[in-house]
């Protein structure tokens, strides 16, 4: 049996990992030791339609077993789902014994009603809140903030701090947000939302590991310290993707859209390949140090309960 050391300096051999962080021989990965101490977290979106409440239940039961750290659900653009969010996280905190954190945005609201609405979370019992300033809605512009409202995801932090003492999650940006000025404005915009009181960021997905692990360094030396948690998107639709990542200025690199060629009528092809594709995205970091991974599962449980099994994660006893 190899020691944990051992295993990582396998990895670190057999991957070719260097401090500029490489990217190794996709072959290799297969021949890894199992990951161990790897935890992971999920996020869904609330449904619409019954049917889509079924399917959201079907994959928070598949996915529950793994027991991952937390389960979000995320905030409609503009704030549409208000409800609809706030029903399926304290739906998920009663129905099952997963910790439940809601998105909420600044967009579209004043202060007394972000407020009332964190007000309520506290009481229902949901304590994790995952902050963030939201989006225009779709042809309204560009982002304005309610002069009556918080401005940014840093006040937004600071005032459900206010509030109550909720653990807070807010995003990152390994290729930038959109609309930041430089990467060294960004930073210190994430620097922010940690000072207000945030202690946990989770990323915008990515497809190369060496983004995240370079904005990872990054931060640190901005004196970022919190846990910066890569967010996992495995990818079956590229057309898709593309045209988000547009919006999102996520880099989709050739040898993905290459990956996906004459795959458009083959869906079952195409999820095959996106959980291979993500397994081998986490192992990497894994084998840079990183055991945290939160999933964008879309509210399909396959894909991403196959890559907790690569990653280690499996079914447990409840
Ligand atoms: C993990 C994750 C989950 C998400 N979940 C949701 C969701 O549920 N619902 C939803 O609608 N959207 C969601 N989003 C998308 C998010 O709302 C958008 O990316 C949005 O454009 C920015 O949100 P933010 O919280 O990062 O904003 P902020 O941290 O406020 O930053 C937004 C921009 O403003 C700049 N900025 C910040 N402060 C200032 C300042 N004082 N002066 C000038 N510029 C400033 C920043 O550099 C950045 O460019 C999510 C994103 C991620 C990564």
């Amino acid at each position: 049996m190899m020691t944990r050391k051992e295993k990582t300096r396998r990895y670190q051999e057999l991957l070719n990992v260097t401090a500029a962080g490489r990217r190794p021989h996709p072959s290799m990965i297969v021949a890894l030791p199992l990951p161990e101490g790897v935890k992971v977290s999920f996020e869904f979106f609330p449904p619409t339609t019954e049917k889509a409440e079924a399917s959201l239940w079907s994959c928070i039961e598949r996915l529950s077993p793994v027991r991952p750290s937390f389960v979000s659900v995320t905030y409609g653009a503009g704030g549409t789902t208000r409800e609809r969010t706030h029903e399926t996280v304290v739906k998920i905190a009663r129905k099952t014994n997963l910790e439940a954190a809601a998105h909420l945005t600044c967009v579209g609201s004043h202060r007394q009603e972000i407020d009332a609405i964190a007000k309520r979370y506290w009481q229902a019992g949901i304590r994790h809140i995952v902050a963030l300033r939201g989006d225009a809605p779709e042809g309204a512009g560009s982002y304005q903030a309610n002069p009556d409202g918080y401005a940014y995801a840093s006040d937004l932090v600071s005032g459900l701090k206010k509030v109550a003492d909720f653990e807070i999650s807010v995003a990152a940006y390994p290729e930038s947000h959109p609309e930041s000025k430089s990467p060294e404005a960004d930073l210190n915009n994430l620097k922010r939302k940690v000072d207000a009181g945030a202690t946990r960021a989770i990323t915008q997905y990515f497809f190369e590991p060496e983004t995240y692990l370079r904005f990872l360094e990054r931060a640190r030396a901005a004196g970022i310290h919190v846990p910066i948690v890569p967010g996992i998107l495995p990818v079956t639709n590229i057309a898709q993707v593309k045209k988000f990542s547009k919006l999102s200025g996520t880099t989709v690199p050739d040898w993905l859209t290459e990956l996906f060629d004459g795959l458009d009528n083959d869906p079952e092809t195409r999820k095959l390949i996106a959980a291979s594709v993500a397994a081998e995205q986490c192992r990497i970091l894994h084998a840079s140090g990183v055991n945290d991974f939160h999933f964008y599962t879309l509210n399909r449980a396959d894909l991403t309960y196959a890559i907790c099994h690569i990653l280690g994660v499996r079914k447990q006893l409840i």
